[in-house]
């Protein structure tokens, strides 16, 4: 790929022209005078999504009760209803993902119902470089278990702090480990791993293992059932766009249907007797067992719109198009801000089937005033301690464009050494 690009800025403008999502733009909210490379944080708007907002506060402006069974898209039936929505793009059954909870609570609710310590197989396989949430509510899972997180919760060193070795993770996979949690694309370095490979290794040893996709779903196709993944969840408000704090979504393969869930509530119940308002739970024949609650249907409204956006756009297209993006960024800075004095360097993989959708840039100093300069200049990029800048192109609403607007702004930043005024004595 490297040897077809270009420097110069109209070969910007014509990437953009060759561009078959370029139409995608015009559907969403772009922040005015702004370069929007934040979307694996918090996606932007779609008007989608506001059409869908709009509609369920009217429903409840209008319906009330009614709503729930009554409204355009039944209340009632709506997490189900996304989780089929959305499960063609994860490869899976429709009846396998339901949108709920947050990304940390189904973490814990399916965990909690996954992780059954006993005997001599008690620990829980992780890594050091996931999602500090991640960690935190596995070491809770741990001791509520009775057992001790400094024993039992193993986590997978890294040797740079930026990368995880498939292979040592399989070597860790001893007959001591019940569970494994895993990321698919690790946050900071945008790494992706080989899910089907660590499943299969998983499964041959006997151990159960579950991702957390939250860097992944929206931007990579995923093939759940193919894979024989166990379990996964990931947030809605990331790549998905489906706004701050929007539903979070889980998947559990229909094998474990008859498992009972660790953390059980009236919405996890069969919707066809969950109004008879038996003390029995029975619980429903989907992964939508693992509910707990009465769904945000307000919140849950932002995801219909914007998975709507996704689906019309296919994650194939999506995905060739965010490869396509990080690797034209890639190539630029490797072109015109590797040597002195620029000095960033790539944090991230070069392989495109070992990348997420970001770009990881590192600089030894001064990257977090590099970064702040580059808010000043109309960028949203953001900062990862210590010395990472994440740029994060959206397939469907960056330009290539921007993308060589954001190297060159970051080349103006040293030139003219504007990152100096943020430096704090
Ligand atoms: C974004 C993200 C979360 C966020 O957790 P919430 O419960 O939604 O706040 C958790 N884990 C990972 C890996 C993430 O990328």
């Amino acid at each position: 790929m490297k040897d077809n690009f270009e420097t110069n800025e109209d070969f910007a403008i014509k990437l953009d022209k060759e561009n078959p999502l370029s139409n995608f733009r015009s559907k969403f909210y772009i922040p005015e005078n702004k370069i929007y490379v934040d979307g694996n944080s918090l996606g932007l708007m779609t008007k989608e999504s506001e059409k869908s907002l709009l509609r369920v506060i009217n429903e409840w402006k209008s319906m009330a009760i009614n709503g729930w069974l009554e409204a355009e898209k039944p209340w009632f039936f709506f997490s189900e209803e996304l989780g089929a929505l959305i499960a063609p793009m994860v490869g899976a059954k429709p009846e396998e993902v339901v949108a709920t909870g947050t990304t940390t609570i189904n973490l814990h609710a399916l965990v909690c119902s996954f992780y059954n310590p006993k005997e001599n197989r008690t620990k829980i396989l992780a890594d050091v470089l996931n999602f500090p949430t991640d960690i935190y509510a596995l070491k809770s899972q741990v001791l509520l278990k009775g057992y001790d997180p400094a024993k039992d919760l193993v986590l997978t060193p890294s040797k740079d702090g930026r990368f995880l070795e498939e292979k040592e993770i399989v070597e860790l996979m001893t007959d001591a480990v019940a569970l494994i949690v895993l990321p698919s694309v690790l946050y900071r370095s945008s790494q992706l791993l080989d899910i089907p490979y660590l499943t299969s290794e998983a499964h041959k040893r006997g151990i159960m293992i579950g991702f957390d996709c939250s860097h992944s779903v929206g931007v990579i196709p995923h093939e759940f059932n193919k894979w024989d993944v166990d379990f996964a969840f990931w947030c809605g408000y990331k790549w998905l766009n489906g706004g701050p704090g929007a539903p979070a979504f889980l998947y559990v393969n229909k094998k474990h249907f008859n498992t009972y869930p660790g953390l059980t509530g009236w919405f996890g119940n069969n919707k066809e007797t969950q109004f008879n308002m038996s003390i029995e739970f029975e619980p429903a024949n989907s992964a939508g067992r693992w509910q707990i609650s009465s769904p945000g249907i307000i919140g849950a409204a932002g995801i219909e719109g914007a998975l709507n956006v996704i689906l019309e756009a296919g994650i194939e297209t999506i995905r060739k198009n965010s490869l396509l993006m990080t690797s034209y960024l890639i190539y630029l800075i490797d072109e015109l801000l590797t040597n002195e004095p620029y000095n960033f360097t790539i944090g991230s993989q070069r392989e495109q089937n070992r990348r997420g959708g970001h770009i990881a840039i590192e600089r030894k100093e001064y990257a977090f005033e590099v970064c702040e300069a580059l808010k000043v200049s109309g960028v949203v990029p953001d900062f990862r301690l210590p010395n990472i800048i994440r740029i994060a192109p959206s397939p469907l609403y960056n330009t290539y464009h921007e993308i060589w607007q954001v190297v060159n702004k970051l080349k103006n930043i040293i030139d003219e050494k504007q990152f100096k005024k943020f430096i704090k004595s």
